[in-house]
């Protein structure tokens, strides 16, 4: 029986994930709810469907291939009953205003490497894959699998994670792994728990674990405008990473909407309302984080 994911998306000519030209595979599932998430397709692990009201051209066809009913046309105009729909893709299949996809087809370890392997003549510049979420760590076997074909193929592989998995998750994919992208997001445990459902325990134990382990570990951390913005969040974070070995550089990722990716997949928007913080507001604390972490900010 072959190990498989849901997978949700293959950016290819990625160029913010990892060194090099990469190309970057999402699987669905993720143990966190942040409110600021811009993936909010990539938290359930089941399949589900997006639909774009805006590109409907109301030609019904998504109707007649229902097994569920789950479309229906009324006075011309197309109604999607959301609680009716199970996955199955094939209104997707039909639909050639692109108004509908499926998010989360499952696919198997050599069919990630094969959507990999098409990009190769990509990678001659330290690029490679990068495994994303959702959390990877969810599917460790498929993680370590996939790594340890890619790697025979000469690929440089890496881990996106937001470290909320039990540390034998890591031990699993450890050998086979080049690189991770490490997410932290606040020192603060209750304030962590506040916006993202969980305790930042494990994650913080898993993180000071793994920059003892000799492999590269760049940090990231999304600039969260009302949450770990202000300059005791900052020097928090700062302290949390003073001193780690192996942590090659800190990203920060300005926050960005994402509501119509939210009313697409019909969940509850919970992002805060605010504004991208500017170039100078993100230079500012890049340069505090700097300053409290010791370590080099990208
Ligand atoms: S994914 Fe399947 S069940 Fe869901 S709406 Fe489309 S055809 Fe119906
Ligand atoms: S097939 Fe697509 S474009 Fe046509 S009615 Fe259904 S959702 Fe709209």
């Amino acid at each position: 029986m072959p190990t498989v994911v849901p997978l949700f998306e293959a950016k290819r000519f990625a160029v913010h994930d990892g060194p090099g030209v990469r190309t970057v595979l999402f699987v669905k599932g993720c143990p966190l709810r942040c409110r600021w998430c811009h993936n909010p397709e990539g938290q359930q692990s089941q399949p589900e469907l997006a639909y774009y009201e805006h590109k409907c051209r109301q030609c019904g066809e998504c109707v007649a291939v229902c097994p569920q009913g789950a479309h229906a046309m009324a006075d011309g105009r197309h109604v999607f009953n959301r609680a009716a729909c199970i996955g199955c893709g094939a209104c997707e299949e039909v639909c050639l205003g692109r108004a509908l996809k499926l998010m989360g087809r499952p696919v198997t370890v050599e069919q990630a490497r094969q959507i990999v392997l098409e990009d190769c003549e990509f990678y001659a510049d330290g690029g490679g894959v990068t495994l994303s979420g959702g959390e990877p760590l969810l599917y460790p076997d498929f993680c370590a699998e996939l790594f340890t074909r890619l790697k025979a193929d000469g690929i440089h592989c890496a881990l996106d994670t937001c470290g909320a998995v039990g540390w034998e998750c890591f031990e699993r994919v450890l050998p086979h792994t080049d690189m991770f992208l490490y997410d932290v997001k606040h020192a603060d445990q209750a304030r962590h728990c506040q916006y993202t459902g969980l305790s930042n325990r494990q994650i913080v134990e898993n993180l000071k674990r793994l920059a003892q382990c000799g492999v590269p570990v760049e940090i990231r951390i999304p600039v969260i405008p009302g949450f770990n913005d202000d300059p005791v969040s900052v020097r928090a974070l700062g302290l949390l990473l003073h001193g780690l070995p192996s942590i090659v550089a800190v990203r920060l990722l300005p926050y960005h909407q994402a509501h119509s990716k939210y009313e697409a997949i019909g969940c509850p928007d919970h992002m805060p309302d605010a504004d991208t913080p500017t170039p100078a507001r993100m230079a500012a604390i890049a340069a505090q984080l700097a300053e409290s972490s010791g370590q080099t900010l990208r």
